[in-house]
């Protein structure tokens, strides 16, 4: 541990406090609000052990980097119950839509290529704005931190510009969509477009788009499509220890994430304070 440095208080979650936040705290029923417009039977899950943290319970150690997925469910509940087996440092949801997941599954077309499948109805059009991607006069490029192993790391100066790239993305997609969700991912924020033109456009057209506002320092690779896998709201993110939470715009504005979005674990741990090789930026 000691590999990535974060803001004041920001540190990887134990096993035991993921288990915790998801025993106590993680809120089912904000969960499928969230994603009350979806089938939620269709809509397939996926959790990632121990990617970037390196904590993971020994039994997974060979499926600690992969994304697992969850595709046969019958609701929350089992999602659930998946994520205290696995324990994992995130879990995800793939915004593809479909009409019946199960063909999927028959085919064994592992999701990737579904964009031609007779099942496969769209995509929610999504942004992810993460802190690595603008530019940091302390930690340079996004090229000098991958250079330094430091892709995940960030400082407050960096979060602080992302934010402002976000306020700034959202009003002009305002331009174009109306609705549009903003969530903060626990290192950056994701803007979720869940109008229906959005969720019916061609991978060609979300190249565009990718293409249209890259000048906002975005993920491309979520924006086209190409990635599907996006952070579930109210999941933890175990690397820095936050909740992925949906905000109002104006929430994010003067979102700090040195004092929000903090888990119940947190607040009350003595640890909260000590642990030196995470803060102090
Ligand atoms: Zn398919
Ligand atoms: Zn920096």
């Amino acid at each position: 541990m000691g590999k990535y440095r974060f803001p004041r208080g920001m540190r990887p979650s134990t096993l035991e406090e993921r288990r915790v936040f998801y025993e106590r705290e993680f809120n089912l029923k904000s969960v499928s609000e969230w994603l009350k417009w979806r089938d939620l039977l269709n809509t397939v899950f996926a959790v990632v052990i121990g990617r970037h943290s390196n904590i993971y319970l020994p039994e997974y150690e060979d499926i600690k980097k992969k994304a697992v997925i969850i595709d046969e469910h019958k609701g929350l509940e089992d999602v659930l119950e998946y994520i205290l087996q696995y324990l994992p440092e995130g879990v995800y949801y793939d915004r593809n839509v479909y009409s019946d997941i199960k063909l999927c599954v028959q085919r064994d077309c592992d999701y990737r290529n579904c964009w031609d499948c007779e099942n496969f109805i769209g995509q929610e059009l999504a942004f992810d704005i993460d802190p690595e991607n603008v530019n940091c006069p302390y930690h340079g490029s996004v090229e000098d931190k991958m250079r330094k192993g430091q892709g995940l790391s960030f400082c407050m100066l960096e979060f602080r510009k992302v934010r402002k790239l976000t306020v700034m993305l959202y009003e002009d997609l305002e331009n174009e969509f109306k609705n549009i969700r903003v969530v903060f991912s626990g290192r950056g924020f994701h803007i979720h477009v869940l109008d229906e033109k959005a969720i019916r456009l061609s991978r060609d057209e979300r190249e565009e788009i990718a293409k249209k506002y890259s000048e906002y320092a975005i993920d491309e690779w979520v924006t086209s499509g190409e990635m599907r896998l996006i952070r579930l709201p109210y999941s933890l993110n175990g690397l820095v220890s936050r909740v992925c939470i949906p905000l109002g715009i104006e929430e994010v504005v003067k979102f700090d994430p040195r004092k929000q979005a903090i888990p119940f674990f947190l607040l009350l741990s003595p640890r909260r304070s000590s642990r030196a090789s995470f803060s102090q930026l």
